[in-house]
């Protein structure tokens, strides 16, 4: 069985711990590889090479960063395909859905190329007499960038190109359930100039990231996944004195006006809950119907759901994958039972459902709850598969109330023509990302990404202005090239003349 290892100094290096975890395809439900879990000895050493690496590259030179980084921007192009299907195999999403998320990758490569713009800094001529200040960004050190499951390329490349471009060295520690994809990034780098141990990357579990936590050498700290995972990442790098950016889980709402199109609102609906089978922290989880819309909704929702063709990713008929391991897709069904359990109307369920010839894959098909309420499990939790609940309301300041009294706060979209209640949502939401008919409001990679209370743990979010500004602290500088009127004796604090 094929091992995936680790990438350290800019090159494989074979796991040595003895401890391995299994790689599998979720369409067939077969291990297909395993992968080598890093021992804290492991983690050391990337850490080092990427340690000896930040010595040149974090004072290399503009030009020579951005050529890397160009090449790569092509390469990557490239590659597409075949980061697609490597990400298909492990994560099982559908091919044209991975291809989408190695794309929204490309656009923060893409936003690194043009890394010399955002670093110019800052200059005030004259703030004194002769006295000159000037603010620069610099390089953090060693990153290390730790992502879940189920973005196994986009969530590594909104971190490693944007620090490596800032003059950092990265050590990557992707999610042990999809690790190729991101191996094989690394490798691209590598093709494309990035100098030996600029870009490491670690397998492994909570050893590997515990160990990135606490490392004396490790200045900063992006995480992205489950919120309680977050929470841990942001209370113990901080402990050890790192900036972090912890992205957690979410439950995203979408709320539904009656004078909003409904045949585009289902549409949205479909797409955003059931699509990569729901494991998306972007995805709608929760449609909040208000007034006369329920009825209407559910029916056109209804219809969509019954006509998804649900097939091993690879087939380029299908349009929803497998979940990622079966007591994952054990857990989603069993949210879809509780609801009924605690009253929920089970307008569809989707918990029975198999494929032919691939019958030991995680399937299952998409679900939809109606009657919704704020105490049960399947609107309290995230489910993380594609089980849509509708909660029913009766006003827009019901909605909003619900809406904002959620734990969490990523995304949350409103469907509706009225431009004034658009705009009062946009401002009333308590969310960091906001769609005005747009279901998933994934910002473009030169605007960030990042969502607020219990969706993020840290100040900043991720990629974009807020990215640059994360991978860089600040360093300001006061110049003065002196007179003969200058000197004297002064003890009291310099003032501005
Ligand atoms: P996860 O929290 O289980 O794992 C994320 C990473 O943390 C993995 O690399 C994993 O190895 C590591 N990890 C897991 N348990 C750990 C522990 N006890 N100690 C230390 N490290 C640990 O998340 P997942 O299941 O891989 O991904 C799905 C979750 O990620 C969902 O909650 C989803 O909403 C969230 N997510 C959030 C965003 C966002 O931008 N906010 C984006 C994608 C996914």
């Amino acid at each position: 069985m094929q091992t995936v290892n680790h990438w350290i100094g800019g090159k494989p290096v074979e796991g040595t711990s003895e401890r391995f975890g299994p790689v599998y395809d979720p369409a067939t439900g077969a291990q297909a590889k395993r992968v080598a879990f890093a021992s804290v000895e492991e983690v050391d050493a990337a850490v080092v090479a990427a340690k000896v690496a930040f010595a040149d590259w974090g004072s290399s030179s503009l030009a020579k960063r951005t050529a890397v980084l160009f090449r790569y921007r092509e390469l990557v192009d490239a590659h597409r395909e075949e980061l697609a299907a490597l990400i298909t195999a492990e994560h099982g999403k559908v091919h044209s859905d991975a291809l989408g998320e190695v794309a929204r990758g490309l656009e923060i490569i893409e936003l690194a190329c043009g890394i010399p713009q955002h670093l110019k800094g800052e200059l005030s001529t004259q703030v004194s007499t002769r006295v000159d200040v000037a603010a620069l960004r610099q390089p953090v050190g060693v990153v290390a960038g730790i992502t879940p499951f189920n973005f196994p390329a986009m969530v590594p490349l909104w971190m490693f190109p944007l620090a490596v471009a800032c003059g950092n060295t990265f050590v990557l520690k992707p999610s042990e359930k999809v690790p190729s994809a991101a191996l094989r990034l690394a490798e691209l780098a590598a093709e494309a100039g990035l100098p030996e141990g600029v870009l490491n990357v670690v397998n492994g579990d909570k050893v590997a990231v515990d160990r990135l936590l606490t490392h004396p050498g490790i200045a900063a700290v992006s995480f992205v996944g489950s919120t309680p995972i977050a929470r841990h990442v942001h209370a113990t790098a901080g402990a050890h004195g790192k900036r972090v950016q912890a992205l957690g889980g979410a439950k995203n709402h979408m709320v539904v006006l009656p004078d909003a199109d409904l045949d585009l609102a289902a549409d949205a609906a479909i797409n955003a809950a059931y699509g990569s089978a729901g494991e998306r922290c972007m995805a709608i989880s929760v449609v909040v119907a208000v007034g006369e819309t329920a009825d209407p909704l559910i029916e056109k929702i209804t219809e969509r759901a019954n006509a998804l063709r649900i097939g091993p990713g690879a087939d380029p008929t299908s349009e929803m994958g497998p979940l990622i391991t079966r007591e994952h897709r054990d857990k989603v069904a069993s949210y879809v039972h509780g609801a009924a359990a605690q009253g929920a109307r089970v307008v569809l369920d989707g918990t029975g459902y198999t494929v032919d010839g691939y019958e030991d894959g995680h399937w299952i098909g998409v679900s939809l709850l109606d009657g919704v309420t704020p105490e049960m499990d399947a609107y309290r939790d995230e489910i993380f598969g594609p089980v849509l609940s509708v909660v029913r309301v009766d006003s827009y300041e019901e909605g909003i109330a619900l809406v904002n009294a959620s734990p969490w706060g990523n995304g949350s979209a409103i469907f509706t023509r009225d431009g004034g209640a658009a705009r009062r949502f946009q401002l009333e939401v308590e969310a960091g990302m906001v769609g005005v008919n747009v279901p998933i409001p994934v910002p473009v990679g030169y605007h960030s990404f990042g969502g607020w209370k219990d969706s993020l743990f840290g100040d900043h979010h991720i990629y974009g202005p807020e990215g640059i500004r994360f991978y860089t602290r600040g360093k300001v500088v006061t110049t003065r090239w002196p007179d003969p009127a200058d000197g004297g004796i002064n003890l009291g604090f310099p003032r501005n003349h």
